[in-house]
Parts: structure tokens; sequence; C-alpha cells
């Protein structure tokens, strides 16, 4: 049964809601979660609809209408090539991102898009995906209606909700749940980590991983986590030895690159693990090692903009936060294959945490919901691997998100790349310096808990005027002088 918990101003709980590291931690493409990802997930399960109502081979033509946020920055999201892209049978996990463009320009071109990679049917993107700027759905600003028409002129449609952080859910299953999992250790609030270790002794990391026994055994676990870590770092040299504009008209021109090679003086490498040495023998002060931290997150972040692979935590917006923070631990502090997996678990966590109290939608809570959340995992996951205690991890993240607060989101152009490349550097630093102040603190002492800041996040996504929620029709989207038109 799904017993639903109103108390948390509105919001409702579903407990018994199981979340699994790996729905946090999503291996995926740029630049948007709910704007991309989403709907390219949606537009796969549209796919497995109709597979499972007709053949392929009768379906005439397909409409996509794009509603509420989707609309209004969509276009700067690739939100409408993202649904094409699934619509065509492609897997934002495994498909070479270098073919997008050529594959979105074959359809734009024709006007032919082949679903599933096996039915062609006439699609004019122009046309047939529809942004509706004026209609917002009721149940979440990020709605999504595909309908199909078949031969016998037989109407199938769906609509589908990208809720962030990559998770979608249909229309009749508004309920995000997936009940049927009993775990050992069941978490809903950050008290359920403290009253599940106080008895047993358990860090978050070993609650969790019991929890993860249930999808996976511990060899799956280890290795999954692993190849997280493996995308998240591969994504870092990326973005660290790409060069060039990013794409959509602001002409921002990347930086992650360019600072990575001022601070080794010009040095060349042949692959990741020579420049990882270098980094760590070249220097080791604070503004050397800050300089490093912003390097690690322009650089996720600047190729999350240009459609490249990056791992959703839990946004991709936020997606170079954690990466930044992990990566800096491993390089200046010290780190084994061990911390990865317990930074990492413990930081899903807390995204989970604010998943069911709140939300990891920047359309419903503004960037609170990414940069704030991705910042409280991260803090959460430093202190435990630097010994801090569970009571200490929810300190930290507690104190990331507090300084988060009532942060908007008015990305410029719609597009993912101001404020959110730099605002993802502000992430990672803040979640160092509230670990350190959870470290040095007595969290019995601490007037604010954990739960306290997640209620206070959503309250405040409920007072949060419309504008600051991923339409960029307020803030910085409007207040600086480049036009949409530009873009
Ligand atoms: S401003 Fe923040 S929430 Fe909005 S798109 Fe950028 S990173 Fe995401």
């Amino acid at each position: 049964m799904i017993v639903t918990d109103k108390s948390n101003a509105g919001k409702s709980i579903v407990k018994e809601e199981r979340i699994s590291v790996f729905d946090i931690f999503k291996i995926g493409v740029g630049p948007s979660s709910s704007h991309t990802l989403g709907p390219w997930r949606a537009g796969q399960l549209f796919v497995e609809l109709l597979k499972s109502a007709t053949n392929l081979d009768k379906i005439t033509s397909i409409k996509v209408n794009l509603f509420g946020s989707l609309a209004k920055t969509g276009k700067g999201h690739g939100t409408d090539l993202a649904v094409q892209l699934g619509l065509s049978g492609y897997d934002p996990v495994t498909m070479d991102t270098k073919q997008i463009d050529s594959i979105k320009n074959q359809i734009s071109d024709n006007n032919k898009l082949i679903i599933n990679g096996s039915n062609e049917i006439d699609f004019n993107p122009k046309t047939d995906i529809i942004f509706q700027m004026q209609k917002s759905l009721p149940f979440h600003p990020n709605a999504l209606t595909f309908s199909a028409t078949t031969d016998e002129d037989e109407e199938i449609s769906e609509t589908y909700y990208s809720v962030g952080g990559g998770f979608v859910i249909k229309e009749e299953s508004q309920e995000e749940a997936s009940p049927c999992v009993k775990l050992p250790f069941p978490v809903d609030h950050a008290s359920d980590l403290l009253n599940w270790h106080q008895p047993t002794g358990m860090s978050i990391s070993d609650l969790i991983y019991e929890n993860e026994k249930v999808w996976r055994n511990e060899e799956e676990i280890r290795s999954e986590l692993l190849n997280i870590w493996r995308v998240m770092k591969e994504c870092i040299y990326a973005g660290c030895h790409n060069e060039g504009i990013l794409s959509g008209g602001l002409n921002v021109k990347r930086r992650a690159s360019s600072l990575s090679k001022k601070l080794l003086d010009g040095k060349e490498f042949s692959n990741h693990d020579e420049w990882i040495n270098a980094i760590r023998s070249s220097g080791s002060g604070f503004k050397y090692t800050l300089d490093w931290l912003s390097c690690f997150a322009l650089a996720v972040n600047e190729e999350n903009a240009s459609f490249s692979r990056v791992v959703t935590a839990p946004t991709n917006g936020s997606a170079g936060v954690i990466p930044a923070v992990l990566q800096y631990y491993l390089i200046f502090c010290s780190g084994t294959e061990n911390d990865i997996i317990r930074f990492l678990l413990t930081a899903s966590e807390i995204g989970c945490i604010f998943k069911k109290g709140a939300t990891i939608s920047a359309a419903m809570g503004g960037c609170q919901a990414e940069i704030g959340v991705s910042s409280a995992m991260a803090a959460a996951g430093l202190t435990e691997v630097s010994g801090g205690t569970v009571e200490q991890c929810l300190m930290a993240a507690e104190i990331a998100m507090e300084h988060h607060l009532g942060m908007t989101c008015d990305p410029v152009g719609g597009l993912v790349q101001i404020p959110c490349i730099e605002r993802n550097t502000m992430g990672a630093i803040k979640a160092i310096t509230a670990s350190q102040l959870a470290m040095q603190s007595n969290p019995e002492n601490a007037k604010v808990s954990l739960d306290n800041v997640v209620k206070t996040m959503w309250e405040t996504a409920l007072d949060m005027n419309f504008r600051y929620k991923e339409t960029s029709e307020g803030g910085l989207a409007i207040n600086i002088p480049i036009s949409l038109s530009e873009c």
C-alpha cells in the first residue's frame, strides 16, 4: 500500500517510495535532465507504447506538444532534439554523442523520422513539435504529449511529465512510487537515517549499500558505481581538454581547458592518469586547490552544455558539483575505490531525501533544487569519506542547502550556460565549506536539522514566483543585454 504523508507543507511524500542510487546517478546526455534526458526517455517510452498497441509500420504521423517550462526553455535545452532522438530509438546511455548533430540535420533536411530506427514517417520538426508557450498542465510544469496516427486514422496518445533528474512519469500514474520493493532500512527523512544508525552503528553508506542489495548483488553495485565515477572523470578530462565556443548563440567561451593548461604551465598529457598525477604533484596551496575545484566543475558543465555524456547528479544543470568535489578529494586528500563508493552512496541518499521531501526539479523549485541539492549531496559524501559521523554528514548537507535556499533558476537564453556553468563551481566550494564546518562542529548544538531545511526548501519552492522556475522570464535571463533572438 502506498501511504502519502501530507505534513510537509502540502508535499506528498510517497512512503515506501524506493529510489536506487542508480536512479539518482544516471548516465545520460546534456544539457538538462528534466528538459533533455526526461523528454528523450519519454520519446522512448512512447515508442514502447506504440509497439504494444500496434505495428510500427501502421504509424503515419507523430506530433509532440511541449507545455509549460518545456515550451519556454525547450529550445535552449534541446527538448525538441531530445524527443526526436528518443522516437528514433537512440539511447542516451549508449549513443555516440558525436552523431547527434548529423542525426538532427538528417531529420530536418529530409523531413523524415525513422521510428525506433525501423519505420520511416514524414516528420517536420518545425511543425510536428509544438511549443505551447501559453499553456501549462496542472500536475507539473514539465509536460509533453505525444500523439500518433495510424493508417486507419486511429490516434494513440500519451502525456508524460519530466519531474526532474531525468525521472519521467505517465499522466495516469502521477505517483512516482516503486513501492513493491521492501528495503531493510527504508528512509523517507533524514531522521530515519539517524534512527537506523543509532541501534546499528552503521554509516549512511553502509545502510544504503544494504538497501541497494535488494536490486543488485555486491559485485554489480561496486562495478556500476565505479562505472558512474568513470563517466564522471572522463567528462572532467574531456571538458579540461576541449576548447572553443559553446553552441546556442550566447558565444560563451569554454574556460576549463585554458585554466587547466595555465595551472600546469602549458604541459601536454597523453592520458587521464598522467594528467591527474601532474595536478597532484604541481601544487597544494589553497588558491591552487580552489582553481582546480572550479576547473573540474566548469569542465563537466561545459561538456554538459555541448550535448556530451554526463552523469545526472542529481540533475544535468548541476552535474559538475559532485564530480568536482569527489575529484578534489581523490587528488588533494586521499582516496580509494572504497571511498568513491561510500561517497556516491551517501550523496545519493541525500538526493533521495530532497526528492521525496521537496523537489529536484528547477521548474518546481528553482536552482535551489539543482545546485542546492547537488551541493548538499556532495557535502554529505565528502563528510563521510573524511571520517565524519552520520550526524556530521547530515549537518553538512543541511548547511550546504541552508545557504542555497531561495536560489532562482534564470538561464539566459534558455541555455544551460549562464549562470549554470559557473554556479557549479559555487555549489562545489560551498559543499566543501559545509563539510568542514560540520567536521569542526558538534551536531548536538545545531539549531537546524536536515529535515527542517528540506521542508523549508519545499515551502520556498511553493512561494517562489514562476518566473524564477526555469522559464527564462526573470532574473539574469531578462537583465543582461542578450536577447533571445540572438540565440
Ligand atoms: S539556473 Fe540552475 S536550475 Fe536553472 S538551468 Fe541553470 S543550473 Fe539548472
